[in-house]
C-alpha cells in the first residue's frame, strides 16, 4: 500500500490539516492500492503563500541556472525510471511497455527540451530607445488529468521553471502517485524550496480554489472541457490567464492512393493507444468509399495484434480503462453508436473474453457511421473508432472540421500535394502526416473548444511570461 497522505509544501513533506483520504484503485486488478490526503482549503493556502514567498528570488535566476536546474532534474527523473515505469502501470493501467516507451519518455523530454530550449530563448529584446523583456508571469497554478500522470505535469512543470514561474500543483485523484515521484525528483534535484508545491485532494476544493486564489497569476489546466468551463468562470472574477487543454474528436483522412494494411495500422494503433483515453486519438477514421470494403477487412485484421489484458505482461498492448466510471461511459458510447445505427465491424458492449475483473474493454470499429451521430461528435475516450466514408478530398476536409473540437488531425496516404492540402485544410493546433516523431519542440493544444493555449518546446515557455515593454530605456 502506498500511503502518501502528505503534501509537499515549502520543501518539506506536511500533514493536511484535514483527516480525509482517497483511495486510490489498479484499474485491472480493481484493488485499492493506497491513499492519499483530500487536502483543504488551509493546505492550499499555504501551498499558494510558499510559491508566492519564492517567486521573487526564483524568477531572478539566470537563464543558465535555470537549465543547469532542468538538466539536473532529467538526470534525477532518468534515475527514477523504473519507480516511474511502475507506478504508471499500477495506477493508470497502462502496458508496461507504453508506460517505459511513452509515458515515461514523454515526461523525460519535456525537461530536457526545456532545457534546450532556453539555450536560444529570447528574453530580451531592444527596439530603437525600448527595451522588451519577457518576466515571468508570477505564482502558476496547475491542475492535470490522469490519462497520462508525467506528460501532462512534465509538460506544464518545465515550462514554468523554465520561465522562472513557481508553482502549485493539483494531479488527478485517480492517478495521483506519479506527482509525488516528481517531488522526491525536484528534491533531489536541488530545486529551491517554494518553488514546487503539490497539493493533493478534490478538483472541487483543491481544483476550484486553484482557479479562484487570489494569489495565484495564471492557471494553466488540461482536463475535459466541463471543468475547463468552470475553470474560465472562475478566473473571470481576478481577471487571472487560464490555460486550457482540452477535449477532441481528432479525424484520420486516409487517402485513395493510402496502402490499405498501413492505414489499417495507423487507424487501430492511434484508437489503441492508452486504451482510447488520449485527448489526440484520431477517433474519427476517414475513408473514400472506393477503398473502404478493403479497409474494413484490413481493420478487422490488424485488430488481432493489439491484445488487451494484464498490463504487467509485456505482450499486452491495450490495458484496462482508467475506473468504473469511464468503463460505463464507453460501454454507454458502444450501445448508442448501435442504437443510432452505425454497424459494428468489431468489438462491442461488455468485457473482453477472460478479463472479468478491471475496467477491461474491447477495441470497437463501427462503419456506415454519419458526422452528426453522437458517436461521431463527443469526446468518448475510449478505443472506439467511427469509419466514415468520402467522396472527394474537400469533402474529407469538410468533415474534418465539423466538430466543436480541434486539437488534432491526421492525414495517411502517399500523394504529397493531396496530403499537404489536407494538413492544411484541417482546423487543430497539430497535424500529423504519415506517423511522423514526436516533436517536443512543436507547439501543443488547441482550437476551437480544444483550448486555449499552447504547451511544449518554446510556445510552452511563452504562456508562463507576460512581456513588458521598457520605454526610454536606452534614451
Ligand atoms: P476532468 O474531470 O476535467 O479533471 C481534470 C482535473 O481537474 C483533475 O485534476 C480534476 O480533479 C480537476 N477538477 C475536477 N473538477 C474541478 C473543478 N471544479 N475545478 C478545478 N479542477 C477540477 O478531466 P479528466 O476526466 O481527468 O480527463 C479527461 C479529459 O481531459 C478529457 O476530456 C480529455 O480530452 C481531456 N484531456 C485533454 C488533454 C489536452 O492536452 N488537450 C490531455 C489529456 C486529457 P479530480 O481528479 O480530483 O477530480
Ligand atoms: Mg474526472
Amino acid at each position: 500500500m502506498r500511503n502518501r497522505t502528505q503534501h509537499f509544501i515549502n520543501g518539506e513533506w506536511v500533514d493536511s490539516t484535514g483527516s480525509e483520504t482517497i483511495d486510490v484503485i489498479n484499474p485491472a486488478t480493481e484493488e485499492v492500492i493506497g491513499k492519499i490526503s483530500s487536502g483543504t482549503e488551509e493546505d492550499l493556502d499555504r501551498a499558494v503563500a510558499a510559491a508566492k514567498a519564492a517567486f521573487p528570488s526564483f524568477s531572478q535566476t539566470t537563464v543558465e541556472e535555470r537549465i543547469e536546474l532542468l538538466e539536473k532534474i532529467a538526470q534525477e527523473y532518468e534515475k527514477r525510471k523504473d519507480d516511474i515505469i511502475e507506478v504508471i502501470t499500477a495506477e493508470l493501467g497502462s502496458p508496461i511497455s507504453k508506460s517505459d516507451k511513452v509515458h515515461y519518455q514523454m515526461g523525460l523530454q519535456h525537461f530536457r527540451q526545456a532545457a534546450e530550449e532556453l539555450k536560444t530563448f529570447q528574453f530580451e529584446e531592444e527596439r530603437g530607445e525600448t527595451l522588451i523583456r519577457k518576466e515571468s508571469i508570477g505564482v502558476s497554478g496547475l491542475i492535470t488529468p490522469w490519462n497520462f500522470p508525467t506528460n501532462q505535469t512534465s509538460t506544464k512543470l518545465a515550462s514554468a521553471f523554465a520561465a522562472g514561474s513557481t508553482v502549485v500543483l493539483k494531479p488527478a485523484s485517480n492517478t495521483p502517485f506519479a506527482a509525488f515521484l516528481l517531488a522526491e525528483i525536484f528534491e533531489a534535484a536541488g530545486l529551491p524550496k517554494g518553488v514546487f508545491n503539490l497539493v493533493t485532494g478534490s478538483g472541487s476544493t483543491i481544483g476550484n480554489g486553484i482557479s479562484s486564489h487570489p494569489d495565484i497569476d495564471f492557471v494553466s489546466f488540461t482536463g475535459s472541457g466541463e471543468v475547463g468551463q468552470k475553470i474560465m468562470e472562475n478566473a473571470a472574477s481576478g481577471i487571472k490567464k487560464v490555460s486550457l487543454e482540452l477535449g477532441g474528436k481528432s479525424p484520420l483522412v486516409i487517402l485513395d492512393d493510402a496502402d490499405i494494411k498501413g492505414a489499417a495500422k495507423t487507424a487501430v494503433a492511434n484508437v489503441a493507444m492508452n486504451t482510447g483515453q488520449v485527448c489526440t486519438a484520431a477517433t474519427r477514421t476517414l475513408v473514400p468509399k472506393s477503398i473502404h470494403d478493403e479497409f474494413v477487412e484490413a481493420v478487422k485484421e490488424v485488430i488481432a495484434a493489439f491484445p488487451v489484458g494484464d498490463p504487467l505482461d509485456k505482450k499486452t498492448a491495450v490495458g484496462p480503462l482508467v475506473d468504473d466510471n469511464q468503463w460505463d461511459t464507453v460501454q454507454s458510447y458502444i450501445k448508442k453508436g448501435m442504437d443510432e445505427g452505425a454497424t459494428l465491424v468489431a468489438g462491442g458492449t461488455g468485457k473482453p473474453d477472460g478479463l472479468e475483473k478491471g475496467y477491461f474493454t474491447k477495441i470497437t470499429v463501427f462503419t456506415d457511421v454519419k458526422n452528426d451521430m453522437t458517436i461521431a461528435q463527443e469526446e468518448i475516450f475510449g478505443p472506439v473508432m467511427s469509419i466514415i466514408t468520402y467522396d472527394d478530398i474537400d469533402e474529407a476536409i469538410k468533415i474534418a472540421n465539423d466538430t466543436i473540437y480541434g486539437l488534432a488531425g491526421y492525414v495517411y496516404g502517399n500523394d504529397k500535394e493531396t496530403l499537404q492540402k489536407v494538413a492544411k485544410g484541417i482546423r487543430a493546433g497539430q497535424v500529423q502526416v504519415n506517423n511522423p516523431r514526436t516533436d517536443f519542440s512543436a507547439p501543443f493544444g488547441g482550437f476551437k473548444q480544444s483550448g486555449i493555449g499552447r504547451e511544449w518546446g518554446d510556445y510552452g515557455i511563452e504562456e508562463f511570461l507576460e512581456p513588458k515593454a521598457i520605454l526610454g530605456y536606452n534614451a
